[in-house]
């Protein structure tokens, strides 16, 4: 039988493994040039200006919301199908989660209910590109602009991604600043890694700062400078580095970032043609206009239809040596969120009926063509 197909994996290769030993047989192991040059590499491939990189996508949503400086009790805005670390971002900053549905279609923020949230509280919101899909980025930009409210795009799954414009994810040309991660699960990796991209210089600096400690050794902003052991905290900061034995990895993986996203393109088309006849499937949706990287591809299913469960599917083909996963339980059902912001079951009625059928199957780049078509014929299966 086949080796086990998870839903996401890594890939890591001899130039992968050479790079990082080259670093460690080198005089820096933490934060120092393949940092730099892995932040340039990032801001090369989006267009953006500026790149910070930190310990992981968490970190770079922590320091990202913290950098805009919101009032405590002001409010953020995301989508309800997303990681838990976005929304708890705002937590973070003593700001207010505030969820709005998603689109049927695309499993993103709607616009429309967007819309219905914003109030003179809201202070940021934080588009999710969820599975790879770019959100409709120029609408949502408007309604900012309008309002005042800044943008962080939580661009955790779209590296690789295109808006309909054309223009890369993470360019931020529609928001104050992007996150990305480097899980393994995601389409290049560090291990544990993340970075945030700018084009703003005040917040740029800001960001280098909330990496470290909130710590500056930069003449121009402090107070007084009396020699070479000085430096100033001037905001309460994280130790939130990456270290350069990662960052080299990231480099090296950022060399294989467009035949990763072309492999993935291509199972996709794959399990949509096997899938789209199918009546109990929902296969994704992808907008004609943008370029998903596809960090995930999440089938609708009917259980109902073929008469088992999603913890039956999800046994049955762990026993096929198929792993799934489900993306995601809507945040807003968490006992925490519960408590704490007072929602519940029932109010976001969209993400919550998405999230009944929603399936995640094997989707990275390794995946080899039988592979592909053992997942196929064991999904397909399913109904006998
Ligand atoms: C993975 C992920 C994160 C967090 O990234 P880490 O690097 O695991 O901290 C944030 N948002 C989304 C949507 C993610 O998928």
């Amino acid at each position: 039988m086949k080796e086990f197909l998870s839903y996401g994996k890594q890939w890591i290769d001899d130039i992968d493994i050479n790079a990082v030993v080259g670093v460690l047989k080198g005089d820096y192991l933490t934060q120092g040039p393949a940092v730099d040059k892995f932040e340039q590499k990032i801001c090369e491939l989006t267009g953006a200006k500026y790149c910070v990189a930190v310990a992981n996508g968490t970190a770079a949503l922590h320091i990202a919301v913290q950098a805009l400086g919101i009032e405590e009790g002001k409010e953020g805005i995301t989508s309800p199908n997303t990681f838990l670390a976005t929304c708890n971002s705002l937590v973070y900053n003593s700001l207010k989660p505030v969820f709005a549905d998603i689109d049927n279609k695309t499993y993103c923020i709607d616009p429309e209910q967007l819309k219905k949230k914003i109030n003179k509280n809201t202070k940021v919101i934080l588009p999710v590109h969820f599975a790879g899909q770019p959100v409709d980025m120029a609408t949502i930009y408007d309604l900012c602009k309008k309002n005042e409210i800044h943008i962080i795009e939580d661009a955790a799954h779209a590296i690789g991604s295109k808006y309909k414009c054309g223009s890369m994810v993470g360019g931020c040309k529609y928001s104050d600043m992007t996150i990305l991660s480097f899980h393994p699960v995601k389409t290049i990796t560090t291990a544990e890694g993340g970075a945030i991209t700018t084009n703003s210089d005040k917040l740029y600096e800001k960001l280098k700062v909330l990496r470290t400690h909130g710590i500056t050794k930069d003449p121009k902003q402090m107070t007084h400078n009396p020699g070479p052991w000085y430096y100033e905290m001037h905001e309460l900061g994280f130790n939130y580095r990456l270290a350069d034995l990662q960052a080299v990895l990231g480099t090296s993986q950022l060399g294989r970032l467009n035949f990763f996203v072309k492999r993935r393109r291509e199972i996709v088309k794959q399990y949509n043609e096997a899938f789209s006849d199918v009546e109990w499937l929902t296969t994704p949706y992808e907008d004609p206009k943008v370029f998903s990287a596809f960090h995930l591809y999440v089938l609708k299913v009917d259980f109902n239809k073929i008469g088992k469960t999603r913890k039956q599917v999800m046994e049955e083909l762990t026993k096929k040596n198929i792993g799934t996963q489900v993306h995601y339980i809507p945040c807003h059902t968490q006992p925490y969120y519960q408590k704490n912001f007072g929602y519940k079951t029932g109010d976001y009625p969209v993400a919550e009926n998405y999230y009944e059928g929603a399936l995640s199957i094997p989707l990275y780049p390794k995946m080899t063509d039988q592979d592909v078509e053992w997942v196929i014929k064991n999904i397909i299966g399913l109904k006998n």
